[in-house]
C-alpha cells in the first residue's frame, strides 16, 4: 500500500477505534503462538521492542505507537492491514470486535435466572447491527482471530450461534477484567473450545442426577418427618450437591489430599448428609432432640461441622466442614487459616494439597466486609492458600430482602471479587451440566493459577428463610413463580429421559432407592470412607486443664547459647543504628551481663521453643518489628533492604518460625489464626494487635469462636492474643485492650487471661502455652511502657526456672506481720505503686500481683493470703475506670480469697464511658490519685 494511503488509514478512526482491536487481537494471538498469525503479521510484530533479544509482551498502547512509527516510515506497508480500507477487511475487523464484545459482555445476556425474573439490560454491543453486520453476512467466512472454537475461519452465521452458545447460555463468564493475558487466554480457551458445554458420559450424567435426587429427596424427607422444623432447605439450589461432589472429586484427581469447606446454614444439613456422609439417623436424632452428651453447651445442628474421607480418582480426600456461628461470612477466613495449617503441615507452599471451598450467600457476600478482607489476604505471603473456590448460593433473597436496590450497589452480588481480578462464573442452577462445567473450570483455574475464583450459582429459595417463614408476605410475585416452577431434579430427569440417557422408570427407581436409604438411616454417600487421611492426632491435647503439670525449665547454658545465636548479625548486614544498639544490648543480656528486658525475654522464649522443634506462627500488624520498637524479629539491611530473621537460624534442626506483618485487618486475620490454631495443635500460633483495642474489630471472632468454640463444638484452640494494654496518657483509643470484655466471657475455664509484669513472666507464659499439653486460647494484656521500664527486667535464672507465677507476692523486704493493708493489682500499675511506696517509705502495705486473672489461681492466692491472714484491709487497685478492667468481673474471686472478716475495696479511676481521657494532664492527675488512694492508709 502506498505510504500516504497507509498514513491516511492509520489516522482514520479505524486504528484509533475499531482496527486497534483487530490488531490487538492478532497481537495477543501472536504473543501466545507466533505461528497462529500470518507470516506478514508475524514479521511486523517481530519488529516490536524486545528485551535482550527475547520477545516480550508489549502493552497495546506501545503496539499502537510502534505502528504509528512504522506507518510513518512506511514499514507497515507490507502488513496485511493494507487492505483494511476494503469492505471485506472492514467487516473482518467488525467480526473480531463482535467476538470481543461477547467476551466482555455476553454474561449480560446469558440465561442465568431459573425463574426468568431478572430484568436484563439490552446490550447493543452484542447485536450484529452495532458492528455494522447483518444476517446477510451470515454466509461470509471470517477469520476468527483468537476465538478458540477450534477453527481458524467460520461463516458469520455459525460464529454468531457459537458465541451465543458460549457466552449467553446457562453460563455468564466475567473474566475480561483480568489484566493477566495468560489467565484471560486460558479461560477463553476453556470456554470457547467447549462452547461452555461439558461432554459428560452417561455415567457422569446419572451421577449428577443422583446428586439432585439426593438433594431434593433429603429436603422432602425432612419436611415430611419434621414439619415446620428449621432446616434451612437447599431446595432451589439443589445443584450445589453434585457441584460440591464434582469439586471434591476433581480436587482429588488433581492431587489434593484435603478439602475444607465453610458455609452458613442454607443447605448445610443437605451437604452434611449428601456430601460429607453424616449418618442420616444421627441427624434425625438431632431433630428429635437427642444430642452428643460429650459436648458442653452444644450448638444448633445447622452450625455443626463434620469430618470424613471421600473416595476420588486420586485416592481418598479428607473432608472437613468447619463449625460456624450465624455470622454469615466470618467462617471464610477460618477456613483459609485451617487450610494454611494443613498446607504447612504437608510442607506444601503452592496450595496443591489442600483446597478451601467457601460457600456464600448472595446478600452476605456483597454485604459483609470480612469478604473483602479475605480477598485482600488471598495473595499475601502470610495468608495465601493457593486460591479459594468460592461458591455463591445466589437464591436472590437475603432473609426477606430481595430488591437489589436494597441489598447492594453493584450489578452482581459477586463484584467484590473483581478487586483481586478473580474470574466470576455465573451459572443457572437449573442447568446442572453447566454447573458441572463451571465447577471443573473454576477448580482447574484455581489449581493452575493459585488464585481465588468465584462461581455464582444463580438459583432460588423454595421456602421462606426457614421453613416456618411465609415468603409470600414479602416476595409475592417471586413465590407465585416458584410455586409453579419444577424442581431441578425433575427438569434434569426430563432432559435425560428425552435424550434417551435414562428411562422414566430408572429415574423412579433411583428416587425410591434414595428414600429407602434414608429410611434405613445409614450413610447415603457412595464415596464416603472412614477417616484415614487427616494427619494430626488431637488425643494428646484432650482432657487437660490449665493447671496440668509440665516442665519447661532449661539450663542456663542452653539459654545463653540460644540467646547469643538470636543476636547474630550476618556478615555485611548493616542494621539501622537504633536497632544495632538494641541488638548489642540484647547480646549482653543474653550473656548474662545485664538483666533481660521484655524483647530479649520474649525472643528467648521463641528461640527455646524452636530449639525444641516447636513451630511458631506469628502475625499482626507490624509484628516483625513490634508496634513499640521492641521486638525486631525481622532485621532489615540498610544497604539493600534485605531481610534476615535470626529466629530462623538458631539450629540445624529446629521448628519453623514464621512471622508476618499482616494486612491491616483484625477480623479476618484473627479468624484466620483461629482457623490455623484449631487445625494445628503443634504450632504456637500468636496474633498481636497493634494496639489492644484494635481487637474490637474482631469482636465476632472473640465472642463466637475463641471464647466458646470448645464449649459449643468441642474444638480446642491454643491461639495466643498479645494485646498491648496500659494507661499511659495516649487517649481513649490506645490505652485499653478492654480487659473487662475478655473477663466477662470467662467461664468453664474456656481460656486464660494473663497480665504478665516481668520479662521472665512473659518468657515463661509463652513457653507454658506451648509446652503444656492443654490447648486453650491465651489472652495477654501485653505492655507498652513496661517494654522499656528500668524495673521491668529479669535475670536469666528467673527465665531458666520455667515457672510462670500466676501470683507474685511482695518482693520488697516487708514484714508480713506488720502489714496492715494488702494491695492487689495486675500489670503496669504495679510499678507506679511500688515507686510510690518506696519513695514514701511505707512499710505496712504489701503489694501483690495477680498475673493470671482467669482461671483465677485460687491455690496460689490462698498461699499468699496465708501470710497476711490478719489483714482486714484489702484493696484492688487498677488503672482502668471502675466499670472496666478487672474490678467488676473478678471481684467475686477477690472476695472469695481474702481472710474471713476482711473486706476488699476499690482504688482506681471513676466509672467512665470512654476507656481513657484524652488529656495528658488529666490522665496524670488520675493516675496519681489512684496510686495515692491505694497506698495512703489514712486516706479518709
Ligand atoms: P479435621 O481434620 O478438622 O477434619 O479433624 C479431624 C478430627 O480431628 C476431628 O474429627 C476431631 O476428632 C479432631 N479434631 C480436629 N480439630 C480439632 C480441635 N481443634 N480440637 C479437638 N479435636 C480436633
Amino acid at each position: 500500500m502506498h505510504e500516504s494511503v497507509m498514513k491516511a488509514w492509520w489516522d482514520s478512526s479505524h486504528m484509533a477505534g475499531g482496527n486497534a482491536a483487530y490488531v490487538e487481537e492478532l497481537y495477543e494471538a501472536y504473543l501466545e503462538d507466533p505461528q497462529s498469525v500470518s507470516e506478514e503479521w508475524r514479521s511486523t510484530f517481530d519488529k516490536l521492542p524486545k528485551v535482550d533479544g527475547v520477545s516480550i509482551e508489549t502493552r497495546h498502547s506501545v503496539v499502537r505507537d510502534e505502528f504509528k512509527k512504522m506507518a510513518a516510515m512506511g514499514l507497515a506497508a507490507r502488513a496485511p492491514v493494507a487492505a483494511a480500507g476494503e469492505v471485506g477487511d472492514q467487516k473482518q475487523i467488525k467480526v473480531l470486535q463482535l467476538i470481543n464484545a461477547y467476551r466482555f459482555r455476553g454474561h449480560q445476556h446469558a440465561n442465568l435466572d431459573p425463574l426468568g425474573l431478572w430484568q436484563q439490560e439490552r446490550v447493543r454491543d452484542l447485536e450484529l447491527s452495532h458492528h455494522s453486520l447483518s444476517e446477510q453476512d451470515f454466509d461470509t467466512v471470517f477469520n476468527l482471530g483468537s476465538y478458540a472454537v477450534g477453527q481458524e475461519k467460520m461463516p458469520l452465521g455459525e460464529l454468531f450461534k457459537s458465541l451465543n452458545r458460549t457466552y449467553c447460555g446457562s453460563i455468564g463468564a466475567e473474566y475480561m477484567h483480568i489484566t493477566n493475558t495468560e489467565q484471560k487466554r486460558w479461560i477463553q480457551q476453556y470456554l470457547e473450545a467447549a462452547e461452555a458445554k461439558p461432554a459428560l458420559t452417561k455415567e457422569q450424567k446419572v451421577n449428577v442426577l443422583k446428586g439432585l435426587i439426593a438433594a431434593d429427596g433429603m429436603e422432602k424427607y425432612l419436611g415430611a418427618k419434621f414439619p415446620g422444623a428449621k432446616r434451612f432447605s437447599l431446595e432451589g439450589g439443589d445443584s450445589l450437591v453434585p457441584m460440591v461432589k464434582a469439586l471434591i472429586s476433581g480436587a482429588g484427581a488433581a492431587g489434593s489430599k484435603e478439602v475444607v469447606i465453610g458455609m452458613a446454614h442454607r443447605g448445610r444439613l443437605n451437604l452434611l448428609v449428601n456430601v460429607l456422609g453424616k449418618n442420616p439417623s444421627v441427624l434425625f436424632d438431632e431433630f428429635s432432640g437427642l444430642h452428643d452428651e460429650s459436648l458442653g453447651s452444644g450448638d444448633v445442628k445447622y452450625h455443626a461441622g463434620y469430618s470424613s474421607d471421600f473416595a476420588t480418582p486420586g485416592g481418598p480426600v479428607h473432608l472437613a466442614l468447619a463449625f460456624n456461628p450465624s455470622h454469615l461470612e466470618i467462617v471464610n477466613p477460618v477456613v483459609m487459616g485451617s487450610v494454611r495449617a494443613r498446607l504447612d503441615r504437608r510442607g506444601c507452599s503452592d496450595g496443591s494439597m489442600s483446597l478451601p471451598i467457601t460457600i456464600h450467600g448472595d446478600s452476605a457476600i456483597a454485604g459483609q466486609g470480612v469478604v473483602q478482607e479475605t480477598f485482600n489476604m488471598s495473595q499475601t505471603r502470610g495468608f495465601q492458600v493457593g486460591g479459594t473456590v468460592r461458591i455463591v448460593v445466589n437464591n436472590q433473597v437475603g432473609f426477606t430482602t430481595s430488591k437489589t436496590e436494597d441489598t447492594r450497589s453493584t450489578q452482581y452480588c459477586t463484584d467484590i471479587a473483581k478487586m483481586v481480578q478473580a474470574p466470576i462464573f455465573h451459572v443457572n442452577a437449573d442447568d446442572p451440566e453447566a454447573v458441572i462445567f463451571v465447577s471443573q473450570m473454576a477448580l482447574d483455574y484455581r489449581n493452575t493459577f493459585k488464585r481465588d475464583v468465584v462461581i455464582d450459582l444463580v438459583c432460588y429459595r423454595r421456602h421462606g428463610h426457614n421453613e416456618a417463614d411465609e415468603p409470600n408476605a414479602t416476595q409475592p410475585l417471586m413465590y407465585q413463580k416458584i410455586k409453579k416452577h419444577p424442581v431441578p431434579r425433575q427438569i434434569y430427569a426430563d432432559q435425560l429421559v428425552a435424550e434417551g440417557t435414562v428411562t422414566a422408570h430408572e429415574v423412579e427407581k433411583l428416587i425410591s432407592e434414595y428414600r429407602a436409604a434414608l429410611d434405613h438411616g445409614a450413610c447415603v454417600v457412595e464415596e464416603w470412607r472412614p477417616m484415614t487421611e487427616h494427619s494430626v492426632d488431637w488425643t494428646p491435647y484432650i482432657g487437660h486443664d490449665w493447671d496440668v503439670p509440665y516442665d519447661a525449665s532449661l539450663s542456663l547454658d542452653t539459654l545463653k547459647q540460644l540467646g547469643e545465636k538470636v543476636c547474630e548479625i550476618p556478615e555485611g548486614f548493616k542494621l539501622q543504628s537504633r536497632v544495632n544498639k538494641l541488638y548489642a544490648d540484647r547480646l549482653s543480656m543474653m550473656k548474662g551481663e545485664k538483666p533481660l528486658d521484655w524483647g530479649a525475654a520474649e525472643t528467648l522464649a521463641y528461640a527455646t521453643l524452636l530449639a525444641e522443634k516447636t513451630d511458631i506462627r506469628f502475625t499482626g500488624q507490624d509484628a516483625g518489628r513490634g508496634t513499640f520498637f521492641h521486638r525486631h524479629a525481622v532485621m532489615h539491611n540498610q544497604l539493600d533492604a534485605a531481610e534476615h530473621i535470626p529466629l530462623q537460624h538458631i539450629a540445624e534442626e529446629q521448628g519453623v518460625f514464621e512471622i508476618y506483618d499482616s494486612v491491616l485487618s483484625e477480623e479476618a486475620v484473627m479468624a484466620f489464626e483461629f482457623g490455623y490454631a484449631t487445625a494445628e495443635p503443634g504450632t504456637l500460633t500468636i496474633w498481636e494487635a497493634q494496639f489492644g483495642d484494635f481487637a474490637n474489630g474482631a469482636q465476632v471472632v472473640i465472642d463466637q469462636f475463641l471464647s466458646s468454640g470448645e464449649h459449643k463444638w468441642g474444638r480446642l484452640c491454643g491461639l495466643t492474643l498479645l494485646l498491648p494494654h496500659g494507661y499511659e496518657g495516649q487517649g481513649p483509643e490506645h490505652s485499653s485492650a478492654r480487659l473487662e470484655r475478655f473477663l466477662q466471657l470467662c467461664a468453664d475455664h474456656n481460656w486464660q487471661v494473663c497480665v504478665p509484669s516481668t520479662p521472665a513472666q512473659v518468657y515463661n507464659m509463652l513457653r507454658r502455652q506451648a509446652v503444656r499439653p492443654m490447648r486453650r486460647p491465651l489472652i495477654v494484656m501485653s505492655p507498652k511502657s513496661l517494654l522499656r521500664h528500668p524495673q521491668a527486667v529479669s535475670s536469666l535464672e528467673e527465665l531458666a526456672s520455667g515457672v510462670f507465677h500466676n501470683v507474685i507476692d511482695e518482693i520488697d523486704d516487708i514484714n508480713p506481720a506488720k502489714v496492715k493493708r494488702v494491695v492487689m493489682c495486675s500489670g503496669k500499675v504495679y510499678y507506679d505503686l511500688l515507686d510510690y511506696r518506696r519513695k514514701n517509705e511505707i512499710e505496712d502495705i504489701a503489694i501483690v500481683r495477680i498475673e493470671q486473672l482467669y482461671p483465677f489461681p485460687h491455690d496460689e492466692v490462698e498461699k499468699m493470703v496465708e501470710r497476711y491472714k490478719h489483714v482486714k484491709d484489702w484493696i484492688w487497685c487498677q488503672e482502668e475506670p471502675q466499670n472496666q478492667g478487672a474490678w467488676y468481673c473478678s471481684q467475686h474471686h477477690f472476695w472469695d480469697s481474702i481472710p474471713e472478716g476482711a473486706k476488699v475495696t476499690y482504688a482506681g479511676r471513676a466509672a467512665s464511658s470512654a476507656p481513657a481521657v484524652g488529656y495528658l494532664s488529666v490522665h496524670n492527675q488520675q493516675q496519681k490519685k489512684l496510686v495515692e488512694e491505694a497506698l495512703e492508709l489514712n486516706k479518709d
